[in-house]
Formats: structure tokens, C-alpha cells, sequence
């Protein structure tokens, strides 16, 4: 019979918990840790305040060559790369590191209005350094730039150009900058909205 270790656990449960507060699925953290489903479960409850979402783990391995997916994600695994070659935190451990510092720089000059979701979630930033590891992605140097940027493996570097030097035509027009636009239209089509709109900015000027 063997016996868990308290300490092992106690530590198991310091990392669940900083996975679930960057937003890691269940199944990541049973990867992570030795702690059981139930009780894993369990601590998503309390430290999220409602139950683990269910279903599939995102397993495309081409999300993370679409143009702006990549840009993120490489941002992510340079970061990743840096902790844990050249800081004490290791795997795991770097990946959290990694994904915070991500995150602070995915909210820096982040428009107001574009949505609250970093385009990187945790369990992406996680299955991606498991595509790397199964030698599934690799980092292609870009032949204009010079940056390292992932792609797919075993693809040659010849006449390889990133995603930041060459944007495709709908970089930028996301989901919440076309609701933007569709917004502003609709406002200009029904004056109603307008004179409506007006009236209460007098209101505001007049108290
Ligand atoms: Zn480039």
C-alpha cells in the first residue's frame, strides 16, 4: 500500500490552484498533478465559485499557425523558452510564469470593448508546448524579420515570412471591432437612437 505524501500534495494543490485561477481545464490539471478528479473538482469549485467546464481539450495544432493565434502563441512560447532555460521555475512552473507575463502583455493598449478573453487561453498555452514536445511545431526563422515564429514541423525555413510582416487583408477586423462598426452604423440609421442619445447628453450638461 502506499502512502501519499502530504507535502506532495500540498504542493499538488498550490499548483492546481494557480492553473485555475489562470483559467486550466480539469484535464490539464489531472495531467499536472496526482490529485483525484473529485478532488480536483472540488478546488475548481472553491476557487472559481462554479463547476469545471466540460468537454474536449482544443487539439487543432493549425489554430496556432492562423495569423493572429501565432502571433500570441509565440509571444507565449518565447517567454515559455526563457523561464525555462534562464529562471529557477521549470515546465510547469515556467508555463504559469510565462502565461502571466503573456497575459500582462496581451492586455497592454488592449482596446476598450475588444472582449475580455485573451486570444491565448491557459489550456492553449498549454497544449502547445505538448505539440512541441510530440514534434508537431517548430520555430521557423522569417526571412524578412528575422524572428522566430512557430509553424508547422519538418516545413523549411526557405521563403518563410511571419505573420507580422505579412498580415492577411482582415488583420485587425475582429468579432468586437465589426460589433464596433456595426453599432455606429445602426445609430446612424435609426434617428431615434440619436435624438435620444442627444437629449440625455443634455440632460448630463444641464445637472
Ligand atoms: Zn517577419
Amino acid at each position: 500500500m502506499t502512502t501519499k505524501s502530504v507535502l506532495q500534495e500540498a504542493k499538488d494543490i498550490e499548483l492546481a490552484t494557480q492553473m485555475i485561477e489562470l483559467g486550466a481545464r480539469l484535464q490539464v490539471l489531472q495531467a499536472e498533478t496526482s490529485l483525484s478528479y473529485d478532488r480536483l473538482a472540488r478546488l475548481y469549485r472553491e476557487t472559481r465559485g462554479c463547476s469545471p467546464p466540460k468537454g474536449m481539450l482544443p487539439f487543432s495544432v493549425d489554430w496556432f499557425t492562423t495569423w493572429l493565434p501565432n502571433i500570441h502563441s509565440t509571444i507565449l512560447y518565447s517567454i515559455y523558452c526563457y523561464m525555462d532555460k534562464l529562471t529557477p521555475a521549470r515546465k510547469t512552473q515556467a508555463l504559469i510564469e510565462s502565461y502571466k507575463l503573456y497575459l500582462e502583455q496581451a492586455n497592454a493598449g488592449r482596446v476598450e470593448g475588444a472582449g475580455d478573453e485573451p486570444v491565448l487561453s491557459f489550456t492553449r498555452a498549454w497544449m502547445l508546448l505538448r505539440f512541441f514536445e510530440s514534434d508537431m511545431l517548430q520555430l521557423s526563422a522569417c526571412e524578412r524579420c528575422g524572428g522566430k515564429f512557430i509553424a508547422h514541423a519538418h516545413e523549411p525555413d526557405t521563403g518563410f515570412v511571419c505573420a507580422i510582416c505579412k498580415p492577411p487583408p482582415r488583420a485587425g477586423k475582429t468579432r468586437a471591432s465589426k460589433k464596433r462598426t456595426q453599432g455606429a452604423t445602426m445609430n446612424k440609421k435609426a434617428p431615434a437612437n440619436r435624438i435620444q442619445k442627444s437629449t440625455q447628453g443634455k440632460n448630463l450638461s444641464e445637472t
